[in-house]
């Protein structure tokens, strides 16, 4: 008995028979005795049609409208939510992120950080005896301004929903029964993980793995709530992400993402002098593009080639940021590349574990995939190879660090 977070993301929430299921299982909850404040996300992909919307309308759509837009489909969802529960005899409130106290900073509308939560009206809902219903993925700032939190953010707002009422559990419950080895849709023999680290779980997210937003955990591990992933479709215990102990130390490998939304620059025939990088760099600082993986080639004759990756929305504007600067670099030509994969190997064991990464190579390399970039962080290795043989560069990995087998974690 305790104050629980439920979170329900958009499959669970797609139609309103669902809503209504959803509905019976927060009943069950609250009759064991339980406060019960429910996060959900927009109904099925009503956030991706929202946006492809606007882009029929603009190329570039100001972001304070787009925020006011693309925060809309959770209030459907909380509305009908919270109106499943009284026809189930349960009192419940909804409540619009602003409602329910969550401040942001301004900064970026489509992003928007958590400053704080003021959380009086739920606190009086739960006082009175109703389940209280927020909007995910929401919140607004000191001057009334609405804003989204980024893409998958009502795991954010669940998460700080718990850390901010010191609640005893907060449970996201989605479409798989945890978080897997690798994304269980593309590897039928991705296993179950049973408690993951805030660390591993943070680079998994970062790195592609979409059960959890990023910045969830991020918020998560500063405040150390801990966090069950489970499934809306049943019962099965799910993953626990919390702070690491020794046991989860001993195991090398924990989990593979893959990343199929970036994209390559090469920007081919520079003359190898200094402050090129930085003028390149800088430009994209500027243009406010995020560079992710860098690689410069050896130079032959003083010159060389410079390769990085953006995000695949970004690629344009990175472009004609590079196509800006070209003559000033003395840039041959510049070249963009939508067809690779970011593979990513991750465990906190391989802080005290050597040849990851050689085996990596071995077994791309025996299934004849090229590697275009690598990049490695003290618990993370990364790889870019063709888009195409992305799948391929999974499974293998996923079989070669016997990650399909049985082991401590389940
Ligand atoms: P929700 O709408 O509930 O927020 P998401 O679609 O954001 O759900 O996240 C759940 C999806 O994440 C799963 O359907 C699965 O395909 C994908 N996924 C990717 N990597 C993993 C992983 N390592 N473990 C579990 N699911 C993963
Ligand atoms: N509906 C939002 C999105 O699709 C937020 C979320 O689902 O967490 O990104
Ligand atoms: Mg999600």
């Amino acid at each position: 008995m305790g104050l629980i977070v439920m979170k329900f993301g958009g499959t669970s929430v797609a139609t309103p028979e669902l809503i209504t299921r959803v509905a019976r299982r927060i009943l069950a909850t609250k009759k064991e005795g339980n406060d019960v404040v429910v996060v959900v996300s927009a109904m099925g992909d009503a956030t991706d049609e929202l946006e492809s919307m606007a882009a029929k309308i603009s190329g570039e759509p100001a972001e304070r409208e787009m925020a006011i837009l693309m925060i809309t489909g959770e209030r459907v969802s909380a509305a009908l939510l919270a109106i499943a529960l009284n026809e189930l005899g349960q009192p419940a409130r909804a409540f619009t992120g602003w409602q329910a106290g969550i401040v942001t900073d301004s900064g970026s509308p489509l992003r928007a950080k958590i400053r704080r939560i003021e959380a009086t009206r739920i606190r009086e809902a739960l006082r009175e005896g109703s389940v209280a219903v927020v909007t995910g993925y929401q919140g607004v700032t000191e001057d009334g301004d609405e804003t989204a939190l980024g893409r998958g953010g009502s795991d954010l707002s669940a998460v700080a929903l718990a850390c901010a009422l010191k609640a005893d559990a907060c449970e996201i419950y989605t479409d798989v029964d945890g978080v897997y080895t690798t994304n269980p849709r593309l590897v039928k023999d991705a296993r179950k993980i049973r408690a993951i680290s805030y660390e591993e779980m943070l680079e998994l997210a970062s790195m592609g793995a979409q059960v959890m937003q990023a910045r969830s955990i991020e918020y998560a591990k500063k405040h150390g709530t801990v966090i069950h992933v489970r499934s809306s479709f049943s019962e099965a215990p799910g993953t626990v992400i919390r702070e690491a102990d020794t046991a989860m130390e001993a195991v090398v490998v924990r989990g593979i993402a893959y990343d199929m939304t970036e994209a390559k620059i090469t920007v081919r025939g520079v003359t190898d002098r200094p402050g090129v990088a930085a003028t390149l760099f800088n430009r994209m600082a500027q243009a406010g593009i995020n560079v992710d993986m860098i690689v410069q080639n050896v130079s032959e004759d003083g010159i060389t080639d410079l390769s990085f990756t953006v995000t695949r929305p970004d690629l344009k504007k990175a472009m004609d940021s590079c196509l800006l600067i070209q003559r000033d670099i003395g840039a041959r030509e510049i070249v963009a590349d939508e067809e690779i994969a970011k593979i990513s190997l991750v465990g906190i064991g391989m802080r005290s574990h050597t040849g990851v990464a050689a085996k990596m190579f071995d077994t791309l390399a025996c299934h004849g995939i090229n590697i275009e970039m690598i990049s490695t962080s003290e618990i993370k290795i990364s790889c870019i190879v063709r888009e195409a043989q992305a799948e391929t560069a999974v499974k293998a990995l996923h079989t070669t660090f016997a990650l399909d087998r049985e082991g401590d974690e389940y």
